[in-house]
């Protein structure tokens, strides 16, 4: 099958080998390589976990799209693409395969659960990240113990961190600081839409002088910054903004450093600060 095989072939092809699980299964290691994405995402639809365990494990890629499977929340499937992943790692111990180490890791907008997030730092296919990205994934209620042993396993070869929207609180950064403070290679962070108070969010900053190559830093504004009703109070925020800025810059040197409220519900624009303040439509 070649690169430009009709894609109903492609579609008839994939719906087979669904049917069939045991063929799939033992002919993951065969399949064409434009066959794969395809077949994972059916298989990810269907819950076919056992092709997707099988898939996963076989993949030829050097990254798992795994954000973009996780339309549709499932524990089993979730289960399944993660024991792949484990599966391909044991795997590389056999040598110089070339199977390399999963470079990156996005999971965007999915439920997950504690089981999910336990099973995080245990997938050694994870163990030397450069990018990951948790975002839109609410993570308040949960314990981030996982994430941290996850992030002190990656210290030394993160570059980008992306836990946007997961409305993480004050307790839960606490937690991080250590590890995160402890990612020497991280040129880009964003915590946007994460509810932490100034005090905490001080707190990090202060502790990120190993960030020596920090390209973008994103943070959310504090929480102090709204009133009762969520809406922005402008004179906190102008006020608090400048003051966690000021506490960084008198610990290291910062490029790029953005400080964002929410978006605005009225408006649907951020106030923003960075250089100067930029606040949302309602204020100008
Ligand atoms: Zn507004």
């Amino acid at each position: 099958m070649s690169l430009h095989t009709p894609t109903p072939l492609l579609k008839q092809a994939r719906q087979a080998l669904l049917r069939n699980e045991e063929l799939a299964i033992s002919a993951v290691e065969q399949l064409p390589i434009e066959l794969c994405p395809g077949l994972l995402k059916d298989a990810f639809k269907g819950r076919h976990t056992r092709i997707v365990k099988a898939m996963v494990a076989a993949w030829p890629f050097p990254c798992l799209p795994v954000g973009t499977l996780m339309k549709t929340p499932n524990l089993e499937t979730f289960q399944a693409v993660l024991e792949g992943v484990d599966m391909q790692l044991a795997r590389n111990f056999h040598p110089r395969c070339l199977r390399s180490p999963l470079k990156t890791l996005s999971i965007t907008g999915y439920i997950l659960s504690e089981y999910d997030f336990n099973y995080l730092p245990c997938c050694q296919r994870l163990w030397w990240l450069k990018h990951l990205t948790i975002s839109g994934v609410e993570l308040w209620a949960l314990n981030p113990l996982p994430l941290r042993l996850l992030l002190e396993t990656v210290a030394h070869t993160l570059q980008s961190l992306d836990l946007q929207g997961c409305r993480m609180e004050d307790s839960q950064l606490t937690v991080l600081i250590p590890a995160l403070s402890r990612c020497t290679e991280l040129t880009n962070i964003n915590l946007y839409d994460n509810d932490f108070s100034a005090p905490i969010l001080k707190d990090l900053l202060l502790h990120t002088d190993n960030w020596s190559k920090i390209n973008g830093e994103q943070y959310p504004a504090p929480m102090e910054c709204y009133d009762d009703s969520w809406c922005i109070d402008t004179g906190r925020f102008l006020h608090l903004c400048p003051e966690l800025m000021d506490a960084l810059r008198a610990k290291r040197q910062a490029k790029r450093i953005v400080v964002a409220t929410n978006i605005c519900r009225l408006c649907g624009v951020r106030c923003v600060y960075d250089l100067g303040p930029r606040l949302c439509l309602c204020w100008q």
